[in-house]
């Protein structure tokens, strides 16, 4: 087993050993589900994971329960052009995954595979699908054929169909825990003192650790937190700080809300009221809802209302 970083093909990380060994011990026992759902939180792996399970059922001759790197069809996985494999993503503007593209796979399923053995189709994000997409998914689901393997990569799986979930297998795939976290980034980082500050920021997800320091992105998360101090502490307005905000990707700022949240709801030090910070939280979800949704929004509106009542949830020095 590999355990590096940046991602490849043919490799699980070191956390997702026991899923790994699990799923490889009912391929050798052919006891393999039709249908895979791959559930956790963001940035753990479980793509990765997905695409070299599927690369493992297609070698032509995997060693040790991996695949070899070497036949043809791992060649053809590495080049993006195994015939025997889909991989299914909601385009960029959409944020949605259609019918059409969950119908073509009844086509896929249907015909012979091209080097003989198992289809696979990896699906990411499985809540990506909207509502048709999803029925004609289920379909498949109810009439799986012989020798196909759905692999459904899910973070939220409150948003999946119930008929979808219970037709699959759960495999979960939680963050790992603090030690192995620890262990593993010190191998994929170069030494640096704010490690404890990064996991922190990652909510223990390791990809988004890896992530927050290649992009800048941890210095947004900087900026960010210091905003929300600095409107706690009535220092600047929140219409400006709502400005500054909304250049965020807002789907990953509003969880640093959430985040930032929770920490002053366990310190309990500075909100005045809990009902006023549990009725804050459901807000919050609300938000993330709409941002979750394909409809045009007016961000600048929905962070000057959340930021307003942010810093209504904290007492006026006077
Ligand atoms: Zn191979």
């Amino acid at each position: 087993m590999l355990d590096s970083y940046p991602d490849a093909p043919n490799i699980y990380f070191s956390w997702q050993k026991s899923q790994w060994e699990k799923l490889n011990f009912d391929i050798e026992n052919d006891r393999l589900p039709h249908a895979i759902n791959l559930v956790g939180p963001s940035h753990v792996g479980k793509y990765q994971f997905a695409a070299s399970f599927a690369q493992r059922i297609l070698c032509l001759s995997s060693l040790d329960g991996h695949a070899c790197g070497q036949c043809k069809a791992c060649k053809l996985i590495f080049a993006d052009n195994h015939p025997d494999l889909r991989r299914l993503e909601p385009d960029n503007k959409s944020k949605t995954l259609g019918v059409d593209s969950i119908r073509e796979l009844g086509e896929f399923f249907a015909k012979t595979s091209q080097q003989g053995g198992w289809k696979v189709v990896i699906i990411n994000p499985a809540e990506s699908m909207n509502l048709n997409a999803a029925n004609a998914l289920l379909k498949n689901l109810e009439e799986p054929r012989e020798k196909t393997l759905i692999l459904l990569i899910c973070h939220q799986p409150s948003r999946l169909l119930v008929t979808i979930k219970s037709r699959c297998r759960l495999v979960r795939f939680p963050v790992p825990s603090l030690p192995e976290m620890r262990l593993w980034l010190s191998k994929n980082l170069a030494p640096r003192e704010d490690i404890e500050e990064l996991i922190q920021y990652a909510s223990g997800s390791p990809l988004l650790a890896i992530k927050l320091t290649e992009t800048g992105l941890l210095e947004s998360r900087r900026k960010f937190d210091r905003l929300l101090d600095d409107l706690a502490t009535h220092k600047i307005s929140a219409i400006s700080a709502a400005e500054a905000c909304k250049e965020n990707d807002p789907h990953m700022a509003l969880d640093w809300l959430y985040y930032k949240l929770v920490l002053e709801i366990r310190s309990g030090a500075k909100i005045t009221s809990p009902v006023l910070s549990f009725r804050y939280m459901d807000r919050l979800i609300q938000s993330k809802k709409l941002v979750q949704s394909p409809a045009n929004l007016n961000l600048l509106l929905i962070w000057e209302e959340l930021l307003i009542n942010w810093q209504q949830l904290f007492k006026k020095n006077k």
